[in-house]
């Protein structure tokens, strides 16, 4: 079968720069050959593109709807109002606690259901429903990278912040930025590479160490 049009919860994960976008984006294309009619969203968190497209780090490129991470409930609005078959959605892992019940009632509509995010945080916990999500799919697609030190296989996202490990108190999406020169960055590190900095509360460090 080249599409899958029975109701089905498909769940890419992996950690950063894992080519989880990639995956997602040829998957509805796959679907768009197929006729299907396809709503693509993403939380309105990310800000590494324009809000209307997706874009992946090979530069391939997707209509895309943003939508509050708060209010996942609103995917349910948006595949109803454009009568959508598959439903894509990415960065899973922002939306709040309601997206598994929005999947699932996604799911009991007939409809299909791809979702992508990072299924571990940069400290390596579970990452927001994710944990959730991937008990729930029918299907599993795990990605990896390669790691930015050794070169062996990633599994992990390590964040930086002015070039070093960010602190596992570190808050994990950083609200209005940082001022220069502290910069804050992420990339994919294998188990024995990737590191997690003392919590600076412990430390008695202030935030801007
Ligand atoms: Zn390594």
């Amino acid at each position: 079968m080249l599409f899958r049009a029975d109701p089905w919860l498909h769940v890419i994960a992996g950690c950063m720069s894992s080519g989880k976008t990639d995956e997602l984006l040829r998957l509805l294309r796959r679907a768009e050959i197929a006729k299907r009619r396809i709503l693509l969203v993403r939380p309105d968190v990310d800000d590494r593109t324009p809000a209307e497209y997706a874009e992946s780090r090979s530069k391939a490129r997707y209509p895309s709807t943003p939508v509050p991470k708060g209010e996942p409930v609103a995917i349910l609005s948006l595949a109803r109002e454009r009568d959508v078959d598959l439903v894509g959605i990415e960065e899973a892992q922002f939306f709040d606690g309601n997206l598994p019940r929005v999947v699932e009632t996604l799911r009991q509509s007939g409809r299909h259901v791809i979702a992508s995010g990072l299924n571990t945080d940069f400290a390596g916990r579970p990452f927001g429903s994710m944990p959730e999500l991937l008990a729930l799919a029918d299907e599993i697609t795990m990605l990896s990278a390669i790691c930015v030190v050794c070169g062996e296989t990633a599994t992990r996202t390590q964040r930086l912040v002015g070039g070093r490990p960010a602190a596992i108190d570190d808050p994990l999406i950083v609200i209005g930025g940082f001022e220069a020169p502290t910069v804050e960055t992420y990339e994919a590190r294998c188990l024995r590479h990737h590191e997690v900095a003392p919590a600076r509360s412990a430390r008695g460090v202030v935030a801007d160490d």
